[in-house]
């Protein structure tokens, strides 16, 4: 917004780093980091510097080819449009709003927790279920957003894994469908 650059005004409010936001091919309102990226530079195992193009990157939703190479990206040109202060204010402040409106932003959470599919939305089947506001210990599906898990106070991981198979097999008993985290789980719980 201060070098009145547009394009990257749907990140605003999605916690992070440009690695990070690389790695996950991050993304919100249609729009994704992939597709503004022109080349990253990254480390492989070996030490190495390479730069790779945009399509060499493999993105698609919520994936990048890091998550299969092991490297470590170091920086990204990305193709930005001139644009109007104002404008990218105003669109930057609409999406925050939403964002404030629609997620439970004052708890700790990893955000959205399941993938969005083609044909359904994973946080509505699991409202319509009636599950928002249950809990497992301190992980709690969250009453704003039945796509988020929150954590009340001292929610172990155990707790929050947990809850995402309880969704799971509820979301499998009702409408026989199969969700998928979008979150990556690190370690064992
Ligand atoms: C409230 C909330 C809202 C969110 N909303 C969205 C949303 O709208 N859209 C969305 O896509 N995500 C959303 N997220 C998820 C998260 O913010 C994004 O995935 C973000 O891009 C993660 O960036 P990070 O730097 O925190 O990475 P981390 O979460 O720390 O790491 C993610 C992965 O990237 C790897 N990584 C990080 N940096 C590098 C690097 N330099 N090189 C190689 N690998 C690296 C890590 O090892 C890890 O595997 C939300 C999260 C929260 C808490």
């Amino acid at each position: 917004m201060d070098n009145e650059l547009t394009g990257l005004e749907f990140a605003c409010g999605i916690p992070g780093t440009l690695g990070g936001a690389i790695f996950m091919n991050a993304g919100a309102y249609g729009q994704e980091i992939g597709d503004k990226v022109i080349e990253i530079k990254y480390m492989d195992e070996n030490l190495n510097i390479k730069t790779i193009t945009k399509e060499e990157s493999q993105f698609s939703y919520r994936k990048s080819i890091f998550q299969k190479n092991d490297g470590i990206i170091l920086n990204a040109k990305i193709k930005l449009e001139k644009g109007i202060k104002e404008n990218i204010k105003k669109k930057m402040d609409e999406y925050s709003k939403i964002r404030k409106a629609k997620q439970p932003l004052n708890m700790p959470s990893a955000g959205s927790v399941f993938k969005r599919e083609e044909n359904f939305i994973p946080a509505k089947l699991i409202d319509e279920c009636g599950l928002k506001s249950y809990s497992i210990g301190d992980a709690q599906i969250s009453s704003l957003h039945a796509g988020f898990i929150v954590n009340k106070g001292n929610a172990t991981a155990k707790e929050i894994t947990e809850l995402i198979k309880y969704i799971q097999n509820k979301i499998k008993e009702k409408y026989n469908l199969i969700i998928e985290p979008e979150i990556r789980i690190l370690g064992e719980d």
